[in-house]
Formats: C-alpha cells, structure tokens, sequence
C-alpha cells in the first residue's frame, strides 16, 4: 500500500518482548523493564492474524526484533508460522546473538531468510561496560560465523565514542564470504544520543588506511535503508545507516509493532494503534486491516530527531 507521500509500504517490525539479556547503554534502562502481565503481550497466533491482514495490504516483508527476541520461548514455530502464510515473501530476525547458536538449526529449518546481529565491539571490556552484563563476545562471534554461508548475516555495530578503536576489526568481519557489517548513527530515542562527530565520513577514512579501494558499490542489500561499499579484500560489504546526518525518511517503508500489540507508523513518535484491542474484542480481519491503513495515512512524513522530542520510550520497546 502507497502511504500520502508515495511511499509503498511492504515491511512491518515486529517486536516479541522488550525484554533482553543485555542492557546496552543507549538502548535499556540499568534495570530493565517492569514485568509485564503475560496477557499485555501478543501471542504468536494473534501476531499471526496481524500478519495476515497486513499480508493483504500487501506487506509481506517480516522482520522479528525486540527487545532481545530469542528470549521468547519457540521462535523457530513463529517462523515457520509466518513463513507458511500465503505471499510473505521473507521473514528475518534482529538479534544480539547471544542465544543464536543454540537455536540456528530450528531457526533455518523454519524457513528463517537471513539474520542481523548486533555487536558494537570485540572488545570484551567495552562490551561489558556497554551492554552492563558480562557475556563474552567470542559467543556473539562464534555465532556469526555459524551462520555465516548458512543465510545473509549482517553485524550491525553502532557508532559510539568509546568503540571508536573497534571500527577496522568489526568492518574485518565482513572478511568472511556471507557477513556484511553496517555501522549505524546513535538514535537520540529513549537513552540513545546523536553524537555529530561519529559520521561515515569518519569510519570510510579509517576503513581506507587499510582497503583502500573501498568505494560505493550502489548495491541494496536486504531490506534496509543502508547504503554499501565493497574492496576487493572484503568479500562481504560495509554498510552505513546515517538515520540522523542524512534523514532515510524519503524511502521508509515499514510500520512497527510492540509487544504489546500497538501498530506504530514512525520509530520517532509514540503515536499507535492498539491492534491487541482490535483483535481481542472479537472484531475480524477488516477491522484490523482499516486499522494498518489508518497506521499507513499516519505515517508521518519525517522523523523528529531534531526537534529532540520525539519518542520518550526506549529502543528494547520501540523494537529498534
Ligand atoms: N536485541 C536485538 C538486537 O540488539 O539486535 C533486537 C532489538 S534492538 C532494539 C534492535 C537494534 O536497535 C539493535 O541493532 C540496536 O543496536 C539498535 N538500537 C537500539 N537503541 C538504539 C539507538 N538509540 N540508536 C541506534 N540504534 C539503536
Ligand atoms: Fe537488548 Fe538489543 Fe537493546 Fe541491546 S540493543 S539492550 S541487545 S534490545
């Protein structure tokens, strides 16, 4: 569907808790999130008829995140629930990859397309400090390089001060055949804060002391807003994600949902609507699809990050 500014919309976020096992600094509070009543939180079933009524407006594009996604019990069964539904035409999973090892054969067997992980550093110390838990991160990097050939990984790292050392060694992971890495800009949501001085520019300047024919390669890859370049000593591509310098709005395609059951058009503004409400009082398919139309005329035209005061919610539950 084609929302007031030309834009068709084909992707829809979905988040399945906002709980996680890291905090990341810029994204968690310290101490986590209040528990939620197990009935505030969609169950895969009725994801699954949101999926659907979206699926007939001709979103077919299912990106499952979170919080931390594989903390939720059977992921693999949503998967596959959605993979079978007739017209999806991908369904792929944003994770810190901690628990993915574990469940990578079950997650491929359901028909999972491809897997973003996020690591922002291989450092361990910056990793602790960063996420305030003490996983290593050979665990994340194991992970990674299992699914690495298996299906398209993407290590997406965002770019913050004290991981400024780490760029070169995250862009070598894209070394290996079948792993991208995109450095993304700190979103000012929730705990997150643009830092203006930790530009593509930057990275690229670093990134060329040791490729130095990294140059765009105008691919689109996957189904984010990333722009690519590639070197012949990379078999993989290095990405950028510059949300806040070069606004990607112009080309947004997606929607988001919360856990919770609340249909978002824009990741800036708290704005939604409550699916979870549609569904549970026993309207059908129609009421839920008037409903994504209405997220679709809603969508606005432009983030409000500079304005700084877009939404007041973190990341874990906005779904990143
Ligand atoms: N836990 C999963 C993960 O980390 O991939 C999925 C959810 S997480 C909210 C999704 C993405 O949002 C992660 O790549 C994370 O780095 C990113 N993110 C969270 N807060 C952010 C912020 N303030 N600015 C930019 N990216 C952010
Ligand atoms: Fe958890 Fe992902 Fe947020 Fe880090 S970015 S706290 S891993 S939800």
């Amino acid at each position: 569907m084609t929302d007031h500014y030309g834009r068709v919309i084909r992707y829809l976020r979905i988040s399945l808790t906002d709980r996680c096992n890291l905090r990341c600094r810029y994204c968690m509070p310290a101490e986590g999130v209040p528990l939620r009543r197990h009935e505030e939180i969609l169950r895969y079933e009725e994801i699954v008829e949101i999926a659907k009524a979206a699926l007939s407006l001709d979103i077919d594009t299912f990106k499952l995140t979170g919080g931390e996604p594989l903390v939720r019990r059977d992921v693999p069964a949503l998967v596959a629930a959605l993979k079978n539904l007739p017209g999806t035409r991908q369904v792929t999973l944003t994770t810190n990859g901690l628990l993915l090892g574990g469940q990578l054969e079950a997650l491929l067997a359901a028909g999972l397309d491809a897997v973003n992980v996020s690591l922002d550093t291989l450092d361990d110390g910056q990793y602790h400090a960063l996420t305030r838990r003490d996983y290593p991160v050979a665990a994340v990097v194991a992970a990674v390089r299992q699914a690495a050939g298996r299906l398209p990984v993407k290590v997406n790292a965002v770019l913050l001060p004290e991981t400024a050392d780490q760029w070169l060694a995250l862009a070598n992971l894209a070394a290996d055949p079948g792993v991208d890495v995109r450095f993304i800009e700190e979103m000012p949501i929730g705990k997150g804060e643009a830092d203006p001085n930790l530009t593509a520019d930057r990275v690229l300047a670093v990134l060329r002391g040791r490729w130095p024919d990294l140059a765009p390669c105008g691919e689109h890859r996957g189904n984010g807003p990333a722009h690519y370049y590639k070197a012949a000593g990379l078999a993989g591509r290095i990405g950028f994600i510059d949300a806040v310098t070069h606004r990607f709005c112009a080309s947004c395609d997606r929607l988001r949902l919360t856990c919770t059951g609340t249909l978002r058009p824009c990741l800036c503004y708290d704005d939604g609507i409550d699916l979870r409400g549609i569904l549970r009082s026993g309207a059908g398919p129609e009421a839920l699809q008037k409903a994504i139309r209405q997220a679709i005329a809603e969508k606005p035209e432009a983030h409000c990050f500079g304005a700084r005061h877009g939404s007041q919610q973190t990341m874990n539950t906005i779904g990143g």
